[in-house]
């Protein structure tokens, strides 16, 4: 059984949108996404800005409601989940952001941070105590940090802060949404290196989710490969480099990303144009007006995922 499996997740927003003036719109953020995440692993989720991948996030932890599909943890379906149920189901999903300044609470002392899941679960206040101190070690932080604000420490340190709080209740899966997209590049390597070891003294797994293929590869063993909603192809890491993969996997293999996901200056070296709006996604492929090997077909009929390979699939009529 796999620890996280979502079958035809489907999210979309209904308002008014601005596209250069505000119009109604159905925004179609993720569209039929299937896939499965095993015990152990880290599975690697990478798109453009925009593609839905911070939204297919928020439906695996419960933060927002779908709009379709289902999604099973540990093999019990979760998006029903209330009350107690959801509650329980909190501590084994946990997630952690690109911003870990906003996403820490400016009057509290960082020990006061990681302690506060530990005080929602009513664990004893002496219990309390030493386990802040044992994720403290955990993650590379001081006793003496305990004391300190959030903005007090650096971009990373914040960032261990959050995985700090984030492992408190010992999770079976942990969503990384762009966990090092906002720090230095020197600093990256280092939060990397602290998730990769963590998974391994812990046994967790990871959702892993960048912009930066380069990223993700770091630790991921299957990359997801999104794109206007959907899932383009699954690709182990392993093969990424070889010839065959998706036009637009190859594109992001290719490319190099801008350093922050909320620039929209990512790929644009090796793809033509934006990505198309995703309130009014192409016909036939979506990814066919900017695919430098598109023809007819692609214009015309949907691709679905497929086996093409050792344990890879791809939704591409070419493949
Ligand atoms: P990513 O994390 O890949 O950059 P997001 O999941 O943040 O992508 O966004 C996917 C799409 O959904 C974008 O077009 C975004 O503008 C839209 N979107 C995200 N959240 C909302 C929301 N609350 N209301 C309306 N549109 C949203
Ligand atoms: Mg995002």
């Amino acid at each position: 059984m796999s620890l996280l499996e979502v079958r035809n997740l489907v999210k979309h927003y209904e308002g008014s949108f601005y596209f250069g003036k505000y119009r109604r719109a159905k925004v179609r953020a993720v569209d039929g996404i299937s896939l499965t995440l095993e015990r152990g692993e880290v599975l690697g989720l990478v798109g453009e800005s925009g593609c839905g991948k911070s939204t297919f996030a928020r439906l695996v932890t419960r933060l927002e409601e779908k709009t379709a599909g289902e999604i099973y943890f540990d093999g019990q379906e979760i998006s029903g989940c209330t009350g107690k149920k959801l509650r329980r189901l909190r501590r084994h999903i946990q997630i952690i952001f690109q911003d870990s300044a906003s996403s820490l609470n400016p009057r509290w002392k960082a020990g006061a941070i990681i302690e506060e899941p530990l005080v929602n679960y009513g664990i004893s206040r002496e219990k309390r105590r030493e386990r802040v101190l044992e994720l403290m070690d955990l993650v590379g932080m001081e006793p003496g940090d305990a004391d300190k604000y959030p903005h007090e420490f650096s971009g990373g340190q914040r960032q261990r802060i959050n995985i700090a709080r984030a492992l408190a209740l010992e999770p079976a899966l942990l969503v990384c949404d762009e966990p090092v997209s906002s720090l230095d590049v020197s600093i990256r390597a280092q939060v990397l290196n602290l998730l990769r070891e963590l998974k391994e003294r812990l046994s967790l797994s990871y959702l892993f989710i960048s912009h930066d293929l380069a990223a993700v590869s770091c630790l991921a063993a299957r990359v997801a490969v999104m794109y206007l909603g959907q899932i383009v192809e699954i690709i182990p890491a392993s093969q990424l480099h070889l010839q065959g993969s998706h036009p637009y996997t190859r594109a992001l293999v290719e490319a190099v990303p801008a350093p922050d996901p909320r620039q929209k200056t990512v790929l644009k070296a090796t793809l033509k144009g934006e990505p198309p709006d995703p309130s009014r996604p192409p016909r036939g492929c979506r990814f066919h007006p900017r695919c430098p090997e598109a023809t007819g077909i692609c214009c015309e009929e949907k691709p679905v995922l497929k086996e093409v390979g050792k344990e890879r699939t791809a939704a591409c009529h070419l493949r």
